[in-house]
């Protein structure tokens, strides 16, 4: 940890925040077994002090009652409190973030996120030197093709050349067609998410096993998320890692998990954060599950902060800039699967 000499003197202008919707329109339209969209809307937060701009994003959870324009609203109400904080003190900043609702994850994240850049460019760090990582230890990342029609998905996945190792959704009736379309043009390691899209536990096995026949080596939450019985019953049946994506929100919620699971996908956005992702991960390596970091369809603000803590996790699942067609800035890029993290200082941010 850095001593208090080494911090930056307080700011000696209030911290400024600015909260707006921004639209990202996707290269493809996404569906999952929740949704169908050709765009998302996500939360975009800045703090400005002693001449320096911090950037967060947060993508709200549709499903948790989270929307970039209820995100807005929060950030303004928490700002003129936030005005009058001391900006040395950020994990305290951030703790008080997280208590001043009982949701509101993806604007906490946006806060969390903006907080970090601003501290880490104002010591001349990047965000990842704030914990003490090594950027060469960041992760390969999976690219997900969607749900689609054959035809589509042959061309998603061949886009994906760059890529290896791909993620595909899986847990409508399509599944085998999806899964054979992949196959016909490309032997490349497949992980597959179901997000909660298997009825019973019996058809979760027997989908599973015959996935793992295919060449699949992960499957992300077979079931609902609060069937953790069921999980456990799959888990014994099974041959290839479970990974809990839906049951898995926050730091409380991954004890219970760890003899139903193998692993966490960790996603900031329905955390609250990168200070709540990295007690995610610290919790779940703790009990001894292994851990990846996910992410929600954003732009490389968010991707990008992610990447920061991606030393730390086994493997990644930050693909949702590349989903996009008007990314604002540029970050973490991707090379022969490996994540490459930005040299700058902060999140590394370029426009
Ligand atoms: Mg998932």
């Amino acid at each position: 940890m850095l001593g208090l000499a080494a911090l930056p003197a307080l700011a000696a202008a209030p911290p400024a925040f600015t909260a707006q919707v921004q639209r990202l329109q996707l290269k493809h339209t996404w569906t999952t077994v929740m949704s169908s969209s050709t765009y998302r809307d996500v939360l975009y937060v800045t703090l400005t002090a002693d001449g320096i701009t911090g950037r967060g994003e947060g993508a709200g959870i549709v499903r948790y009652g989270e929307t970039a324009e209820a995100g807005v609203k929060f950030v303004q109400q928490l700002e003129p409190e936030l005005a009058r904080m001391d900006l040395r003190h950020y994990g305290k900043i951030i703790d008080w973030v997280l208590r001043k609702s009982p949701g509101d994850w993806a604007a906490k994240a946006a806060l969390d996120i903006a907080i970090h850049d601003w501290v880490a460019q104002t010591r001349g760090l990047p965000v990842h030197a704030l914990w003490g990582l090594d950027p060469k230890d960041a992760p390969l990342t999976t690219f997900s093709v969607g749900i689609d029609k054959a035809d589509v998905i042959r061309q998603k996945v061949r886009e994906a050349e760059a890529y290896p190792e791909l993620k595909v959704k899986v847990g409508l009736d399509t599944d085998e067609e999806v899964i054979e379309a992949v196959r016909s043009v490309t032997k490349k390691p497949l992980r597959v998410d179901a997000n909660e899209g298997f009825k019973t536990k019996e058809e979760a096995v027997r989908k599973i096993n015959w996935l793992e026949t295919m060449g699949v080596i992960s499957i992300e939450q077979p079931m609902a998320a609060h069937l953790i019985d069921e999980h456990k019953w799959i888990r014994q049946r099974i041959h290839i890692p479970m990974i809990a994506d839906e049951a898995c929100l926050r730091p409380a919620d991954i004890p219970k998990l760890a003899n139903a699971f193998d692993a966490v996908n960790i996603k900031i956005d329905k955390a609250g954060g990168l200070l709540q992702g990295y007690r995610m991960i610290q919790i779940a390596r703790s009990l001894g599950m292994k851990t990846m970091l996910g992410c929600m369809i954003s732009s490389s603000v968010a991707i990008t902060a992610a990447a920061q803590l991606s030393p730390l996790v086994d493997h990644a699942d930050l693909d949702g800039n590349l989903l996009i067609s008007n990314d604002p800035f540029r970050g973490v890029r991707v090379v022969n699967g490996k994540l490459i993290l930005p040299t700058g200082n902060g999140l590394g941010l370029t426009s």
